[in-house]
């Protein structure tokens, strides 16, 4: 029988030792917060995710902390987008010496391309985060041969939630009118979206939010919504929402809400996850250009 005081040390040690199963955890980090999310749903209990771009975060032009360098040298996988994405995190691994492996999700998918270059924002296209979640499956069953089962039967039921939430977009997308279908976003992030689902954006900054927006471009956009018609002017969380909402005032549209372009969320709001922030999206899209 255990005495009094015994047990009371027992649970004392059971409180400042980490558990066994918690030691064994594969440490991951995730460049921002969808890929962050990707990874929760394959690794489940079997992986320790950290993230570096954060909820609402802006990966274009973040800069690491001292802490971020230190995740990334403990780190035994890093993924990340690539296609010019994250810019600062080939500094960033080179200088904490990190030994992980390092996995880039974006080169699985066909990129689009534009005047500036590869387009980042694959995610937009849920058929793209499928590709993501295959390539994280193989990686982490590579590094946790352990784990193959439980990760496969991750990927299998997540990856039929995303079919399921691709028809959903589809579907939703379709039931509106064609000659609606024009919004303006803060930066060009939705160009896979659009060629996806069929709705039409025109965003005043470019792939990346690194450039200034000139007084010409602002110009040209307002120029444009005044000549198409334009659904509505949608604000992004990670971007400044006056440039929308000047957009908005100066052409008399409306302003339609938030899009998640970039991030997701904090765990309280309404894209805490990547299924999540898709599903809101296309839900304000929906509610803006509905007749
Ligand atoms: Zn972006």
């Amino acid at each position: 029988m255990l005495t009094r005081r015994r047990a009371l040390a027992l649970s004392l040690a059971a409180l400042i030792a980490p558990s066994r199963a918690e030691t064994k955890k594969i440490p991951v980090v995730a460049s921002f917060s969808i890929i962050g999310d990707l990874v929760r749903e394959v690794g489940g209990d079997r992986v320790s995710v950290t993230t570096i771009v954060g909820p609402d975060g802006d990966a274009h032009v973040y800069e690491p902390s001292p802490a971020d360098g230190r995740r990334i040298a403990q780190a035994r996988l890093i993924f990340v987008n690539g296609l010019g994405f994250e810019g600062w995190l080939d500094r960033l691994i080179k200088s904490a010496k990190s030994k992980g492996e390092v996995f880039t999700l974006g080169n699985g998918v066909a990129a689009r391309k534009n005047d500036e270059g590869r387009d980042p924002h694959a995610w937009q296209d849920v058929a793209n985060a499928k590709v993501y979640v295959e390539a994280i499956r193989e990686a982490l069953t590579a590094a946790d041969p352990e784990g193959a089962k439980a990760y496969r039967a991750n990927a299998d039921a997540y990856l039929a939630k995303l079919d399921a939430l691709d028809a959903e977009i589809l579907q939703a997308i379709d039931a509106l009118p064609k000659e609606r279908r024009r919004v303006v976003s803060t930066h060009d992030a939705f160009g896979y979206f659009a060629a996806r689902y069929g709705v039409e954006f025109i965003a005043p900054q470019g792939v990346s939010t690194e450039a200034e927006v000139s007084a010409r471009d602002v110009a040209k956009i307002i120029d444009s919504v005044r000549a198409h018609k334009v659904g509505a002017v949608f604000v992004e969380n990670i971007a400044d929402p006056r440039l929308a909402n000047r957009i908005a005032s100066e052409t008399g549209a409306r302003v339609g809400g938030v899009l998640y372009s970039d991030a997701l969320s904090d765990a309280k709001g309404d894209g805490a996850t990547y299924v999540d922030m898709m599903r809101h999206n296309v839900k304000q899209l929906a509610k803006a250009l509905a007749p």
